[in-house]
């Protein structure tokens, strides 16, 4: 009996948020035939919700910019982890990234002179974001799609990919699961790139949307046979929202704090003077987030678990003019007029620095075939992310991979395709189908919870390794969770491979936390609270015979010009008008 579909392409493309899309225009140009997959509705990738702005140095406005600033001001915010070849492509590549944007539609805002307008964001030297309003995330995904249309091609949505299909450490494809009607179709191509996005969805505190970012493109290239590198190093933001629960983790613009929020305790204590006294709110990301966690933690929370971040001491006019969307977001969401009364936040799980090792030049992985870009690959932004930075990462890095893949598609001679490595797929899905004891979605829930309180803003071995228990337990009730499945429901299947594919990530993460003995960038640990010369490496994690090993990678060094540049940087110190998303 047939118990698949079966298509072909050259290049399939798993992921239709923006690397994605890049990726597969750039293969089209070469004239072969892509396809883009995507397990949800192809115009709301999580890439729409990026808002601050995508980083180019064009100088536009600050003359003194140019892409060795932009390297060093990403390098440096890493905490020398970040891959300086990857940085360097980064920042050379981006400008025409960003002018080819605009190009297809992206209506980046101008200055008078008809060039891009750049504004300042976080830790950057000088104004280089280049934005639409608040919704440039939107903006490039309109773009892109208007051109995917004009160059025909096929997006195929609510397609949830499984597995990858491998045979003699050789892509040659991928399974998917239709989320609609449970109909598999092997998908059979030359190369292919996973553009999947993070796993920042497996905190319970997530500024992640629903159903994304559990972690699935880390999960299948592990399966793959890749190696993943700095998952430990996950960037939280300080100002999520913490109820209703369907709004747990939705970001809270650093704009407020910008725009004079102030942050306090139960107690009324103005607690920044603890942490940054000269700076206060206006401090950088991490320290904000290490302060309200460590305030949350030592059980100065207000009523819900938060802390109160206050601006109605500002005119109800100036909040409606400067931050009106947070606004918004307030009272639809809790009836609450934060002209009024403060709101209540805590730190969210934002951004994945971490993801699949890959070549620093074409994004190819160790996988013949395989390459990644986007949030999902590893190596841009060492210990911690520079804002704006991966929108710039999805379009170069969407872009080179998309090259090399078609180079590799037009380059080989014979294709292999294992029936044996289908049937075995089939095999592994089937299996979950069963009758048992366990819920999939309270199972997500306490992995998520263990995550946020054992494995959060700041960690030490002791939590750590009792989240590594915990996670254990929740893989052995994995395995008897019950899966019936009917002509108009696969959910409980589909969200089995995501507790699947967060068991795994976290277990990864957990690792490598536990293994880097020291505190740099986003990764902190109370027990080991300095950071470390000899911890100047990265951590990789590899799957074999079904167990997880992590082992030690030497970091790239610096060429001596661009270790002339990072050592004439100057470190920023002021953050205000700098604090956007
Ligand atoms: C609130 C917010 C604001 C942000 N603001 C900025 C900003 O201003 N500037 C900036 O540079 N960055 C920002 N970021 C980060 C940035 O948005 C992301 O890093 C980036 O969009 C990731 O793009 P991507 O293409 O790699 O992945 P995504 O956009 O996450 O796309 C991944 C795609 O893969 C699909 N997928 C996943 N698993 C499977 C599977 N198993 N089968 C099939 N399909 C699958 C998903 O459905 C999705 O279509 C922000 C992030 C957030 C959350």
């Amino acid at each position: 009996m047939k118990n698949h579909l079966t298509d072909i392409s050259n290049v399939l493309v798993i992921g239709c948020g923006g690397a994605g899309l890049r990726a597969a225009i750039e293969v089209k140009k070469n004239d072969l035939n892509v396809k883009i997959i995507g397990k949800r509705r192809k115009n709301d990738a999580h890439t729409v919700l990026a808002a601050g702005g995508i980083n180019a140095a064009f100088g536009n406005i600050d003359k003194d910019d140019n892409w060795l600033q932009h390297f060093a001001d990403t390098y440096l915010e890493g905490y020398g982890l970040g891959n300086p070849e990857i940085i360097e492509i980064m920042a050379k590549e981006s400008p025409k990234l960003v002018k080819e944007i605009d190009s297809w539609g992206a209506n980046l805002e101008k200055l008078k002179n008809g060039k891009l307008d750049q504004r300042f964001f976080g830790a950057h030297t000088y104004r280089r974001t280049c934005y639409s309003g608040d919704f440039t995330g939107q903006s490039i995904i309109q773009a892109l799609l208007k051109r995917i249309k004009l160059l025909n091609i096929p997006i195929y949505d609510s397609q949830y990919v499984t597995d990858l299909l491998i045979n003699d450490n050789t892509c040659f494809g991928a399974m998917s699961i239709n989320t609609k009607n449970g109909e598999r179709t092997v998908h059979l191509a030359d190369s292919v790139i996973l553009c999947t996005g993070g796993h920042t969805k497996i905190w319970f505190q997530s500024s992640s949307r629903k159903l994304e970012n559990y972690g699935d493109g880390y999960d299948l290239a592990l399966k793959a046979g890749c190696d993943l590198i700095d998952m430990e190093m996950v960037q939280f933001h300080p100002t999520g929202m913490i109820k209703p629960d369907d709004f747990a983790g939705t970001l809270v613009t650093e704009a407020v704090r910008g725009e004079g929020g102030k942050l306090f305790n139960v107690n009324g204590e103005r607690f920044m003077q603890n942490y940054d006294k000269k700076r206060m709110e206006l401090s950088t990301r991490d320290k904000v987030a290490i302060a309200n966690y460590t305030e949350i933690i030592e059980g100065r929370s207000s009523p819900n678990g938060g802390v109160f971040l206050d601006i109605s001491h500002k005119p109800k006019d100036f909040i409606l003019n400067k931050i009106p969307k947070i606004y918004r977001q307030f009272i639809e969401s809790q009836m609450l007029d934060i002209s009024q009364k403060p709101m209540e936040v805590a730190p969210t799980a934002h951004y994945s620095m971490g993801g699949i090792l890959v070549d620093s030049y074409n994004h190819s992985t160790s996988v013949k075939g395989l390459f990644a870009a986007g949030e999902v690959a590893g190596g841009l932004h060492g210990a911690n992310r520079l804002g704006g930075n991966s929108l710039a990462e999805i379009l170069v890095f969407g872009k080179l991979s998309g090259i090399a893949a078609s180079s590799y598609s037009i380059k080989l001679k014979a294709q292999i395709r294992s029936q044996m490595a289908i049937k075995k797929i089939h095999e592994n899905i089937n299996k979950f189908i069963k009758n048992g004891e366990e819920l999939v979605i309270a199972l997500q829930n306490e992995l998520s919870k263990v995550m946020w309180e054992k494995c959060g803003v700041i960690k030490n071995e002791e939590k750590l390794k009792l989240a590594l228990e915990k996670i254990d337990e929740i893989e052995k009730r994995a395995y008897c969770v019950d899966i019936r499945i009917s002509d108009n429901n696969f959910q409980d299947l589909i969200k089995l491979f995501d507790l699947n594919s967060s068991i795994k990530t976290a277990k990864a993460t957990l690792l490598s936390a536990i293994e880097r003995k020291e505190s740099r960038g986003a990764h902190q640990r109370s027990d080991y609270p300095f950071l470390k010369a000899s911890e100047s490496c990265s951590y990789l994690i590899k799957e074999k015979e079904g167990l997880l090993q992590i082992s030690r990678k030497d970091c790239i060094g610096l060429n001596s010009d661009l270790r002339k540049q990072i050592d004439q940087t100057v470190k920023i110190n002021d953050f205000k008008n700098r604090l956007l998303e």
